[in-house]
């Protein structure tokens, strides 16, 4: 028996849960600990509240969830309640699934003033992340900066931009939704760096923001490189560059009172304002032939009571664990750290990619434990983590337990939300006792 525990609940876990039980079957048991309460990670915390239709592949983690071989150990920390190296004398293989929750941080003076955050801390914050509920970002404009051309970043514009029913059928948090309604941005200004072929946002995201309600995307043609220079690029690029093209004919934006503006080659170089943020300064940039943004030394300001930095995220270190502190993530030969000890999913190769990027992640690290473990070594599994936790009086919640939080969530929902998250580690608990089987 192959004794493996998995720490972190979300897509890159269970999709190595999945692949362990689909490649050892019966010869295995899988726990997947997570220091939340509540199990699937990005899933729940990361994916705009708007995504209904990628959030609903947390079913098929529930199916792996289920099976007798696979166990959810929730409201365990590891670092706090158990060590990777009581893990380690546990189970034959430990993979670190634990993403990359943190924000990469802009570095720039200005960026510790009140009113700058994180998309970690925006996200988590509309998410209903417990460590994020408290957040309160100033949302009373009337101007936005949000700094990075990736997905992310058009995530966090579109909800500033939406206006409360466009949240139909979202399971976007009541204190979000109830700051959002009363909200005065008015300007959104999304920074990148480099210009329209090289953002890193994907058409059907883009595409979104042609299409709200009380806001317009505002593109300045002068941005945009020769339309014959698309030709080189890859398809899916095309159609965003091309989505970015129309956006430039500004058919849209006079009648809307909300503009999402798009200021490509602008580095943010400066954040001031007294006590609180005032204005972004942003420096002009040309692209070298290496496609680099160099900046001009133009510099100009943009008025701002929120900036929201979008630009990657890292894996948090633990102890002991060997790090690439210049990727941000565990250092590691394609996912395994050392005998026994792996990493999948962000926390191996850096933030990139969908959701279902991991699940090929996922089918590699069982691969390779299947390599490295052609049968258990009589470690002694369940019963050595359940007993050191029982020890320690650890409240640990079972995938049961996420089941009745989840069914409270759905009964809490206002009318058209799926559910309404509970946002404290205490609410989240005391839910598991307000449902009967
Ligand atoms: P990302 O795709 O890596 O984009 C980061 C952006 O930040 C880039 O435009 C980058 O510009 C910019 N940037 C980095 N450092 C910067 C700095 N110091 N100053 C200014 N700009 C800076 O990251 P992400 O948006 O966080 O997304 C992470 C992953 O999740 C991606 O794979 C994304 O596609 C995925 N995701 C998908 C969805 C979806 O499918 N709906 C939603 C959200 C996220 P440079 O290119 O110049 O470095």
């Amino acid at each position: 028996m192959r004794h493996i525990a998995v720490i972190g609940s979300g897509p890159a876990g269970y999709y190595t849960a999945e692949a362990c039980q689909k490649a050892f079957g019966d010869d295995c048991r899988v726990d997947i600990i997570d220091r939340l309460p509540v199990p699937f990670g990005l899933i729940r915390s990361g994916v705009a509240p708007d995504h209904q239709s990628i959030k609903g592949v947390s079913r098929r983690y529930e199916q792996v969830a289920l099976t007798d071989n696979v166990r959810f150990v929730g409201n365990v920390s590891v670092g706090r309640d158990v060590s990777v190296e009581e893990l380690q004398a546990l189970y034959d293989a430990v993979v670190l699934a634990t993403g990359a929750p943190v924000d990469k941080p802009i570095g720039i003076p200005g960026d510790d003033l009140p009113g700058v955050i994180g998309s970690a801390a925006f996200v988590g914050w509309y998410n209903g992340h417990p460590d994020f509920a408290d957040l309160a970002p100033a949302l009373h404009g009337p101007g936005a900066v949000v700094i990075g051309n990736g997905n992310v970043a058009l995530d966090v514009a579109r909800i500033l931009a939406k206006d409360e029913t466009e949240f139909a059928g979202s399971d976007i948090v009541a204190h979000a939704l109830t700051a959002l309604r009363t909200a005065e941005i008015d300007t959104i200004t999304i920074l990148g760096r480099r210009g329209p072929h090289q953002i890193a946002m994907t058409p059907k995201e883009l595409g979104e923001l042609g299409h709200l309600t009380r806001a317009a995307p505002v593109v300045d043609p002068a941005d945009l490189p020769p339309e014959a220079d698309d030709a080189a690029l890859d398809p899916g690029q095309r159609k965003s560059v091309t989505l970015l093209r129309e956006f430039a004919k500004g058919t849209t934006a006079d009648d809307k009172p909300i503009r999402v503006i798009f200021d490509f080659f602008a580095k943010p170089v400066r954040i001031e304002g007294e006590g609180h943020v005032a204005r972004v300064i942003v420096e002009r940039t040309a692209l070298d032939s290496e496609g680099r943004a160099n900046g001009t030394g133009e510099t100009y300001a943009i008025p701002a009571s929120l900036v929201v930095s979008c630009i990657g995220y890292r894996t948090p270190p633990i102890p002991g664990i060997p790090y690439d502190d210049r990727a941000g993530r565990f250092a590691n030969d394609e996912g395994r750290i050392a005998p026994g000890l792996y990493a999948v999913g962000w926390a191996r190769r850096g933030p990139t990619g969908t959701i279902g990027t991991n699940r090929p992640d996922g089918f590699a690290i069982a691969e390779k434990i299947g390599e490295d473990f052609p049968a258990g070594s009589g470690k002694e599994g369940r019963p050595g983590l359940d007993s050191l936790l029982a020890s320690r009086k650890v409240d640990v919640v079972t995938f049961r337990d996420w089941q009745k939080i989840e069914a409270a969530e759905a009964a809490a929902a206002r009318e058209g939300s799926p559910r309404e998250k509970f946002t404290t580690i205490e609410a989240l608990l005391g839910a598991r006792h307000s449902i009967q089987n």
